[in-house]
């Protein structure tokens, strides 16, 4: 399964990659993932990146390329992967289609996860991450057995720093003028599914599964 997951930023598209990982044992790749980690690192990459992603814009180009090509080249993507995040504009795209033909791969699908603008914000300001397991919850929408079993491992419900509702405005611009014009991308090439991405996370993993030709 060679996946992109396509939509907004708060439609689902880390917790499904993370549901498809966990029991498909197919490697989520997070652009947004890693550059978190570059930045905690305190690395030159994490320096370059950390005033864009603070202000809710897009990473530059080539940063973004550089961290794809040498993940996508990596021995555990070549089985598959999810690409969760990346692309985000027309330019990331056709960069992808190059870095693909270069080791001699192909997607099969990328998948429009749907989900209304008002329900997103609600979503993005929710969002917590276990610090123990790191699994995606919601102060608003996951069971309270979720969020107590983090707890009760002694972990702790983190924040991301550009989930606040300021930035948010800014991510939703971002991804309506920029990201949104893949969908026609996508959909030119004979790849685009549409999934409805609201919903019980094991419903919308079903449609996911579904979308793809792998239920
Ligand atoms: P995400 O976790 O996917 O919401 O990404 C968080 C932030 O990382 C975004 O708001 C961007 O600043 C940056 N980022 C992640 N992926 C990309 C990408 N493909 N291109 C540019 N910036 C990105």
């Amino acid at each position: 399964m060679r996946i992109v997951m396509l939509g907004a930023p708060g439609s689902g598209k880390g917790t499904q990659a993370q549901k498809i990982m966990a029991e498909r044992g197919i490697p989520q790749i997070s652009t947004g993932d890693l550059l978190r980690a570059a930045v905690s690192s305190g690395s030159e990459l994490g320096r370059r990146a950390k005033a864009a992603m603070d202000a809710g814009e897009l990473v530059s180009d080539d940063i973004v390329l550089g961290i794809i090509r040498e993940r996508l080249s990596s021995p555990d993507a070549a089985n598959g992967f999810i690409l969760d995040g990346y692309p985000r504009n027309g330019a990331q795209a056709e960069a992808l289609d190059r870095v693909l033909e270069d080791i001699g791969q192909s997607l099969d699908a990328a998948v429009l996860m749907q989900v209304d603008f008002d329900i997103l914000v609600k979503r993005v300001t929710g969002r917590r991450s276990c610090s123990k397991t790191g699994k995606l919850l919601n102060i608003h929408f996951s069971p309270q057995s979720e969020i107590d079993a983090c707890l009760e491992a002694g972990g702790e419900l983190l924040q991301r720093a550009d989930d606040n509702e300021d930035t948010v405005a800014t991510r939703l611009e971002v991804y309506r003028s920029q990201t949104e014009p893949l969908i026609e991308f996508y959909r030119a090439r004979g790849l685009l599914r549409t999934v409805d991405a609201v919903g019980d996370v094991d419903e919308v993993y079903r449609r996911v599964l579904e979308a793809v030709g792998e239920a």
